[in-house]
């Protein structure tokens, strides 16, 4: 591993995104304050939040709005502005921009016009959490934030279920609520079964910092009768290894897919879709196949 000690400029003519503080505002390294102190603009959620940041590490910088409702529109002239030479700064209310947050699609528009692209790493609260929860740190799948109407949600969490049958196995992080943490867990426990080990990790870097571990059950009923304070991260360790019914599943899925496609592609598909080694599930199809007399194309 080579490192380099200079702080780079961001871009001219180009984007940078910069992860600021999930909480403790000094988690603020010195490159991501040079980006936004050399920026023509800092792009930012909410221009009150970013003040603070701004304010804390005395840095003068014009903010510009930019989130949700209106990245769609500005994202052309902020692309326009770049090609003609400046240098634009983005940041989210707090950790890495994009990530469940902002950014997506000006990030996009930039790379698709050829325009130079360009981070600060830092704070992630979803990587945090997986690091601090004791489950296995990879695979791991960020789902970010669940749906917040009960219906949609038990959707979701069974959509997951129905892709660990299939063999995905990796643990799973979500973005939730406070005020949600509780009933989210009971839909985790009751549609990916109670007995799955779990961790809510809370108060990430602040002084409240908590990472509460247990099954989905324990932490259900922990948090049913007491209120998960402060911003939170659920994290669910990986459902258990295939069972006979998860070979079961496989084989149907690949014998599904190659009545539409050939064996090799119908292997890459599902080897995509369930996570498993594609070496492994390319093998089964072929003895799928064979043992239905197809050809091995
Ligand atoms: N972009 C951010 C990141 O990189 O982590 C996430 C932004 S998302 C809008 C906000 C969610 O992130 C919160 O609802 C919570 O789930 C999680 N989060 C952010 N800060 C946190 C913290 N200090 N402790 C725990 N979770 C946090």
């Amino acid at each position: 591993m080579e490192y380099e000690t200079s702080l780079n400029s961001p871009p001219s003519g180009g984007l940078t995104l910069v992860a600021t503080p999930i909480g403790n505002l000094d988690d603020f390294p010195p490159r991501a304050r040079a980006a936004l102190e050399q920026a023509a603009a800092v792009l930012c959620e909410d221009t009150r939040v970013t003040s603070r940041l701004l304010a804390r590490h005395s840095i003068s910088a014009t903010m510009i709005a930019l989130h949700d409702h209106n990245e769609a529109e500005m994202a052309p002239r902020l692309v326009a502005r770049m090609q003609a030479g400046e240098a634009l700064a983005l940041v989210s209310d707090a950790g890495t921009p994009l990530v469940s947050d902002p950014g997506y699609r000006l990030a996009r528009a930039a790379i698709a016009a050829g325009v130079p692209v360009t981070a600060i790493p830092g704070p992630n609260a979803a990587l945090m959490a997986l690091t601090l929860s004791g489950l296995p740190p990879h695979p791991f799948l960020f789902h970010g934030f669940l749906p917040p109407k009960a219906a949609a949600r038990a959707a979701e969490i069974a959509r997951m279920a129905a892709l660990e049958a299939a063999g995905l196995s990796a643990t799973l992080i979500f973005y939730e609520a406070p005020h949600r943490a509780a009933e989210a867990l009971a839909a985790l426990a009751e549609g990916l079964g109670a007995d799955r080990p779990a961790a809510l990790a809370r108060e990430l870097t602040k002084r409240f910092e908590e990472v509460r571990r247990g099954t989905l059950g324990e932490l259900a009923a922990h948090y049913a009768t007491h209120e998960a304070r402060g911003e939170v991260v659920l994290c669910v360790g990986p459902a258990p290894p295939p069972a006979e019914t998860a070979a079961e599943t496989l084989d149907a899925t690949l014998r599904d897919a190659m009545a539409r496609m050939s064996v090799r592609d119908a292997a890459a598909a599902v080897a995509a879709a369930t996570g498993l080694p594609r070496k492994r599930v390319y093998a089964r199809a072929l003895e799928l196949s064979s043992e239905a007399g197809g050809s091995t194309a």
